[in-house]
C-alpha cells in the first residue's frame, strides 16, 4: 500500500528530505530488536523516503500530499522504542520530527514545547527558566523526544511519586494535525487526550504538548545493598510510601543482575547482592538516613554527591527502566525481557511466586510505581530466551498467576497492551484518518475488527526491503 511514492517525493522536494540510503535505513529502525521475536519479523523494514519537516505548516503540507497520493506516513521522534513502534511497516513516508523542537513557554508547574525536542533539553531549559523540571521522563531521558515519550512511552523516572503518563493531570493539552485531504489542527483536553496519546501516530500528529512540571532539585542519586531479595523490594516499596521524604526513582534489581550486567557497579558487589536504585531529594536525605538506619541490612554503596568509586557509574536512573534490559542485553545477547504490572495489593505476592517459579531464568527488575495513589511495581523482568514457545509459556504463567504482562514482543497497540481495542483511538481514526495511511499495522482494530487474539497478529501489508 506504499501509493505513489515518486509523485508524493516530488511533491515534497523542497522539504528536507534525506537523501542518504542509509540514513534512511537507520531512521527505518527502532529498538525492536530487544525483542528476539520482533527481530525475526521486522529486520528488513525500510520506509520509501524520510523527511524532516521544520514546522507546524511543513507537518501539514507532508500529509496532505501523501494523502492525495495514498502514501503511508510514520512519525519519528528519536526512534527509541522498544515494539517496532516508529517502523513503517508498509513502506512509504518517515516523517522525522527532529526539527520541531521549540520550547514555546515555560512558568513554574507548566511548559509548552514541540514535540521533537530531547526530553534532556526540555528539562534543561525548565531548570534554566523556571527552576523547575518534567515531572517524569523516560530513562531514554537524553536520546529520546518528548513526543515520542507522550505517543509511544508510558512512564519512567517519576512515575514512582507522580503515577503514570495516562494518569489525569500528567499531560494538559496535545495539539494534533489529521490526515485528511484538508488536514485539520486539533487541541485536545480532558478526555479526548486518550484519543492520541500512547496511540504510536496512528491517528493524529502531535505538534505541541503542555505538560505539568514540578520544583526541580539537585537529586542525590544512590545504590543501596541488600543480601537478599525480599528485605530490598520491601525497602523500596516502604520507602515510596513515606510521605515526607521525596524520590523520583525506586528500582529494585534481583541478584546477580548487578553483578554480572552492570559493569562499573560489579567491583562494588558481590554476584548475591541484591540492589536498590534511588533517586531522592537532597532536603530529604536525612528523613532518607533515619529510614536507611532503621533497615538490618541495608547498605549505602554509593551516593552521587559523595563517594570514593574510581569509575562513578554515572546517572542511576540509566541502570533502571528499560536501560537494564539494555545493560544485560550488551553482556548476553540471549537476553530479553517482559513488562509485567505487579497490581497492589499483591504485588509483592505476586512477584514472590514468580520468582520462586522463574528465577533464574526470569530475573526480577522492578520499578515502584504509584497507581491511583498506591505504590505497587512495575515488572520489567530479564528474561534467558530459548525458544518463543517458552516465552509464551512463561507469558501465559504469569497472566494465569494474576500479574498482568504488557508484551513486548507485538507491534500493534492492542498486544503490547490490554489485548482489547481502545475504542477512542479507533474511532478517532476513522475521523482523522480515513485511509488508514498513519503508522499502517499498528492497530488491529483498524486492520481486522474480528481479530481474536489467539495467535500473533501479522500485519498482511508488510513490506520488506527488496
Ligand atoms: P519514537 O520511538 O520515535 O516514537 C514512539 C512512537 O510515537 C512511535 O509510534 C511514533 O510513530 C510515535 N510518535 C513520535 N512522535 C510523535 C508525534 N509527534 N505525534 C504522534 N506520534 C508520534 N519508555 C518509557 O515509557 N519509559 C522508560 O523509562 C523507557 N526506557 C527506555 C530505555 C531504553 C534503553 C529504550 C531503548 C527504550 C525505553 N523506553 C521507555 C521506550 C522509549 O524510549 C520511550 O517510549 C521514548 O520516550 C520514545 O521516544 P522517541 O522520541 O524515541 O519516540
Amino acid at each position: 500500500m506504499t501509493g505513489n511514492v515518486a509523485a508524493a517525493k516530488a511533491a515534497l522536494a523542497h522539504l528536507d528530505i534525506e537523501k542518504s540510503d542509509t540514513a534512511i535505513k537507520a531512521k527505518s529502525r527502532d529498538f525492536f530488536w530487544y525483542s528476539p521475536v520482533l527481530k525475526a519479523r521486522l529486520d528488513d523494514v525500510i520506509a520509501d523516503f524520510v523527511i524532516s519537516p521544520r514546522s507546524e505548516d511543513e507537518v501539514i503540507e507532508v500529509l496532505k500530499v501523501c494523502y492525495e497520493h495514498d502514501v503511508p506516513v510514520t512519525t519519528r521522534g528519536a526512534g527509541t522504542g522498544n515494539y517496532g513502534q516508529a517502523m513503517p511497516l508498509a513502506g512509504g513516508c518517515v516523517m522525522h520530527l527532529q526539527h520541531l523542537n521549540k520550547v514555546k513557554h515555560v512558568e513554574p508547574g507548566r511548559v509548552i514545547c514541540e514535540p521533537g525536542i530531547l526530553l534532556k533539553d526540555l528539562d534543561a531549559v525548565c531548570i534554566e527558566k523556571a527552576a523547575h523540571e518534567l515531572r517524569m521522563f523516560s530513562s531514554t531521558w537524553a536520546t529520546a523526544s518528548v513526543g515520542g515519550f507522550i505517543a509511544g512511552g508510558s512512564g519512567g523516572v517519576g512515575s514512582c511519586t507522580w503515577g503514570s503518563l495516562r494518569d489525569l493531570g500528567n499531560i494538559i493539552r496535545l495539539r494534533v494535525v489529521t490526515m485528511e485531504a484538508e488536514p485539520r489542527v486539533l487541541e485536545f483536553r480532558g478526555e479526548e487526550l486518550a484519543r492520541v496519546s500512547h496511540a504510536y501516530g496512528t491517528n493524529g500528529i502531535i505538534t505541541e504538548l503542555e505538560l505539568p512540571l514540578a520544583p526541580a532539585y539537585d537529586w542525590v542519586e544512590m545504590f543501596v545493598a541488600f543480601d537478599d531479595f525480599t528485605p530490598a523490594m520491601e525497602f523500596a516499596e516502604d520507602l515510596a510510601n513515606q510521605d515526607g521524604i521525596l524520590i523520583k526513582l525506586a528500582t529494585v534489581f534481583e541478584a546477580p543482575i548487578t553483578h554480572d550486567y552492570f559493569q562499573r557497579v560489579r567491583p562494588h558487589v558481590e554476584p548475591g547482592t541484591n540492589l536498590v536504585g534511588l533517586l531522592v531529594a537532597p532536603q530529604s536525605m536525612d528523613g532518607f538516613e533515619t529510614f536507611t538506619a532503621r533497615r538490618p541490612g541495608a547498605r549505602v554503596i554509593y551516593r552521587s554527591d559523595d563517594h570514593d568509586w574510581p569509575k562513578a557509574p554515572g546517572r542511576v536512573f540509566e541502570y533502571g527502566w528499560n536501560h537494564t534490559t539494555l545493560r544485560a542485553l550488551k553482556v548476553d545477547p540471549s537476553i530479553t525481557y517482559l513488562q509485567v504490572r505487579y497490581g497492589f495489593p499483591k504485588h509483592r505476592e505476586l512477584v514472590e511466586k514468580m520468582r520462586s517459579e522463574f528465577s533464574p531464568e526470569v530475573l526480577q527488575h522492578l520499578e515502584v510505581l504509584r497507581e491511583n495513589g498506591k505504590v505497587m511495581f512495575a515488572g520489567l523482568s530479564l528474561v534467558k530466551f530459548t525458544t518463543e514457545e517458552r516465552l509464551d509459556e512463561i507469558v501465559r504463567l504469569h497472566e494465569e498467576a494474576g500479574a498482568m504482562i504488557f508484551n513486548p514482543h507485538r507491534y500493534t497497540l492492542e498486544e503490547g497492551g490490554r489485548q482489547t481495542v481502545d475504542d477512542r483511538q479507533l474511532r478517532f481514526k476513522r475521523e482523522a484518518d480515513p485511509k488508514g495511511l498513519l503508522n499502517p499495522g499498528k492497530m488491529i482494530a483498524w486492520d481486522d475488527p474480528d481479530w481474536a487474539y489467539d495467535r500473533m497478529y501479522a500485519y498482511p501489508g508488510l513490506k520488506a526491503a527488496e
